[in-house]
């Protein structure tokens, strides 16, 4: 994988990023996937948390809201070992080392009822490498498009591919990146008449977007109204040039599966001083850090938005709140960086009818 000239770029060759891979889930009774010793914990990139602060202010797009859980003060009053930690640990020199995250081992309600509030149902996705079919859920996979609606293609001025650094010539056909029916994640709200979410992305590189993202773009639909109209046979795709490696998912299948997170960055800053005694022990009594029980840091629905920095909550134009809708980052089987291991988080204003939305991205 090529490493693309996003906001990570310049991590240092020494250093190996852990692969987050989660198993075990609410329900499955399975919670595998070892985590190995965590011998020297650092940001991945070597950032203090005041620059990630401020390196975060700088990836912010669209609209700058108001943090609501005031964490941005608490992140630049933390200090090593206290939370929320970065979920890109790295051990300099070492082996990748796997994240796992399988829910808290033990009560919390008994250990910890403060924390068990801040709890959010969330659907993780769990993409798998695969062959998904236009009629299921996938990342990456083929989508279920009207036969009668063109395909989306972006034409912004200026946008490349590393290392090419040069604008294909016309414009690029987007690529499809999530696509989730309503039966297969439940707790999501879909508008009235849909059942199919999908979100496709341009790509490439955009100078327009000082965080050098993809540009997302949302669809709702109704499977049913897609299928008596006929569906999309041929979707272009992109050719050289006309893509960057870090934001082309590989077709993957996925297992949606719902949980109960905690939050990471999200973690009001009074609450979390007045945890971290009992947080400290809990990591200590059962060898586990914070992130590694309570934040689903991976592709998912609803929660907690993965965020790799302090948040950066959008608001609509109407200054509504917006609700995080999903999170995308490079889990293994997606092979797709992001600008190593970032996440594009999309959220949605369900106060405005014509249901708003946005995107951040941070890595
Ligand atoms: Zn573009
Ligand atoms: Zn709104």
């Amino acid at each position: 994988m090529v490493t693309t000239a996003t906001c990570c770029h310049l991590l240092a060759a020494s250093a190996v990023a852990v692969r987050r891979t989660v198993h075990g889930a609410e329900g499955s009774g399975v919670a595998t996937s070892a985590v190995v010793g965590f011998g020297d914990l650092r940001h991945h990139d070597g950032r203090t948390l005041e620059e990630n602060l401020s390196h975060s202010r700088q990836t912010s797009q669209v609209s700058d809201a108001p943090d609501q859980a005031g964490s941005s003060a608490q992140v630049a009053s933390g200090r090593r070992g206290s939370l929320p930690k970065c979920r890109k640990l790295l051990i300099r020199g070492g082996p990748p080392v796997t994240q796992s995250f399988a829910g808290p081992p033990f009560d919390l309600d008994d250990l910890i009822p403060e924390l068990a509030t801040l709890g959010r149902r969330t659907t993780l996705l769990w993409p798998e490498s695969g062959s998904p079919g236009v009629r299921d859920s996938s990342l990456g996979g083929p989508m279920l498009w009207p036969a009668d609606e063109p395909w989306p293609y972006c034409g912004q001025p200026g946008h490349w591919a590393w290392p090419n650094e040069k604008s294909p010539a016309g414009t690029a056909p987007m690529v499809p990146v999530v696509q989730l029916f309503a039966r297969d994640v439940p707790q999501l709200q879909f508008p009235e008449g849909t059942d199919v979410l999908q979100l496709v992305w341009c790509a490439l590189i955009h100078p327009q977007d000082p965080a050098c993202a993809a540009l997302p773009q949302l669809y709702w639909r109704s499977e049913k109204e897609v299928l008596a109209g006929g569906v999309l046979r041929d979707i272009p795709v992109p050719q050289q040039g006309e893509y960057d490696e870090d934001f082309m998912p590989r077709p993957c299948t996925v297992s949606p599966t719902q949980m109960t997170e905690y939050p990471n960055w999200d973690f009001p800053e009074e609450l979390r001083h007045a945890l971290q005694p009992r947080i400290e022990e809990i990591e200590e009594r059962f060898g586990l850090e914070y992130t590694q029980w309570a934040c689903a840091l991976q592709n998912k629905v609803g929660g907690y938005p993965a965020w790799n920095q302090p948040p950066n909550w959008p608001v609509c134009e109407r200054d509504h709140r917006m609700e995080h809708l999903l999170s995308i980052t490079g889990e293994a089987d997606l092979d797709m960086d992001m600008g190593d291991m970032g996440g594009i988080y999309v959220f949605l204003c369900r106060q405005c009818p014509e249901l708003p939305y946005t995107h951040r991205y941070d890595c």
